[in-house]
């Protein structure tokens, strides 16, 4: 089956985890099966939606590569992608849900609506609208409404009967319509209330799989009335269960969830969030790296689990690590240019990059490998201890060595291995330690060249303790 697929957030926020899984799932349903990937956004609640919010979000992604064919700046058929720009649309639903009796206008006051759901409550019932207005002669409506009175529009429940929802994820649902209560589809302020806006322009943008959180399960039933209601198509629905934090909390700041903006200004690449986040909830054939292809291709509706997901720090560092491993030495360049410019003279560069990919995770590290080759080497107090150890004889006999094989680590390591009778460890573990710092980092060979040949003569000095 072809889906086509959206993802609908309501920029009152930046992106986080959660939502940018949510998004991923969605574009690689339709990449996979070779349908549209539609993005929209639903900004109705304009007070909490200021425009930088959608810029933010369209930006952030683009970074993690989830282009849409059909949205916002791109538009498309079904355009705008906008909600707070398809208020007439709505009109013209509202308009024929009124005229089919499916909906009716509602007058009743939030103080009212508050004591009527106190006392159910105190009745021991499940709080829901009585349907007081829907009893009103529409000749009454229309005189109120004539009058200027405020009135949202209700949805009108079928009072009888269930309603079975089939959803990917957690299979077939049934719910009674009796315990649904007529809802809200639009607020007395005129604006669309989310059940009726959100399921009208999936049906109208030609969407046949929604995607989204598993707190919007319980919407759905809702939903499919309106859309019946209005004789449009009723989409597939696939909730994802919840992304929690690493304390099984919901995810928040304080368990370790970060914006996606956040983790980008950390210098995560957005491939390794696009491994992340593909095996968070969902399972490929086996736990290797993939890349764009293979993401695409070997994503199934069937492998999203019902447990909830947990966000996990460690796992997405792993899937740097994976992603830095896997980039080009340019797409590298590119991510580390700007923070390398103080360190790593320019046409040292690449093979800077080249020579310490396999030992970084974060810019971060990076960086302390571009000042342990590039500036004067502080050494720790157990390293100059160790080094301190070693003969002078061997230094002179590493500093001869290298100045008649500046380039060439091999032939030098070899040269010296003759001169000073040492081999394998004895030989190469002082080097290091003396070259870098550090008893583990990047080949040798790969890093001698880059160090200046002043610092190299300097490192090779013995030390006094
Ligand atoms: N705007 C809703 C949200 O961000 C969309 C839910 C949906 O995908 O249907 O939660």
């Amino acid at each position: 089956m072809i889906f086509s697929s959206r993802f609908a957030p309501s920029p009152t926020g930046y992106l986080h985890l959660g939502n940018a899984r949510t998004a991923l799932f969605a574009f690689l349903a339709a990449r996979q099966s070779g349908g549209r990937f539609v993005l929209r956004l639903e900004d109705t609640d304009q007070a909490r939606s200021p425009e930088e919010l959608a810029a933010a979000l369209l930006d952030d992604l683009r970074w993690l590569g989830l282009d849409w064919d059909e949205g916002p700046e791109r538009g498309g058929p079904y355009g705008p992608y906008a909600q707070m720009e398809r208020l007439p649309i709505y009109a013209e639903y509202y308009q024929r849900l009124l005229d089919s009796g499916a909906a009716y206008p509602c007058f009743c006051s939030s103080e009212e609506l508050q004591a009527e759901r106190e006392a159910q409550r105190q009745a021991g019932k499940a709080p829901r609208y009585s349907g007081r207005c829907r009893a009103l002669p529409a000749q009454q409506a229309q005189e109120r409404l004539a009058a200027g009175e405020a009135a949202s529009l209700r949805f009108a429940v079928a009072q009888q009967g269930v309603l079975r929802v089939d959803d990917l994820v957690w299979g077939e649902r049934s719910y009674a319509l009796a315990d649904l209560g007529d809802f809200i589809i639009r607020r007395s302020d005129g604006s669309p209330a989310f059940f009726f806006a959100n399921a009208l322009d999936d049906a109208l943008m030609a969407i046949n799989l929604v995607i989204r959180g598993e707190d919007h399960l319980t919407n759905t039933p809702r939903q499919i009335l309106i859309l019946q209601a209005l004789g449009l198509p009723v989409p597939k629905y696939a909730h994802l269960p919840l992304l929690q934090g690493s304390d099984g909390q919901p995810l928040s700041k304080r368990n370790g969830a970060a914006s996606l903006r956040d983790l980008r200004a950390q210098g995560f690449l957005p491939a390794a969030l696009r491994n992340y986040l593909g095996q968070l909830g969902h399972h490929y054939p086996d736990s290797q790296w993939r890349d764009d292809e293979r993401l695409v291709a070997e994503f199934s509706l069937s492998q999203i689990g019902r447990a909830p997901a947990h966000y996990d720090p460690t796992q997405l560092l792993f899937w740097q690590e994976q992603a830095v491993q896997h980039s080009d030495i340019a797409t590298l360049v590119a991510w580390l240019r700007d923070l390398l410019a103080e360190w790593v003279p320019a046409e040292a560069l690449s093979n800077f990059v080249a020579a310490v990919r396999n030992n970084i995770r974060l810019p971060a590290d990076a960086v302390d490998w571009a000042k342990r080759c590039f500036a004067p080497l502080p050494l720790p107090d157990d390293v100059r201890a160790e080094l301190s150890a070693i003969p002078a004889t061997f230094w002179e006999a590493a500093r001869s060595s290298y100045e008649e094989e500046p380039q060439d680590f091999r032939a030098w390591s070899k040269r010296l291995g003759e001169r000073s009778g040492l081999k394998g460890r004895a030989l190469f573990h002082p080097l290091r330690l003396a070259l870098t710092g550090q008893a583990q980092g990047p080949e040798l060979a790969q890093l001698l060249p880059l160090i200046p040949r002043a610092e190299v003569l300097r490192r090779l000095t013995p030390i006094s303790s």
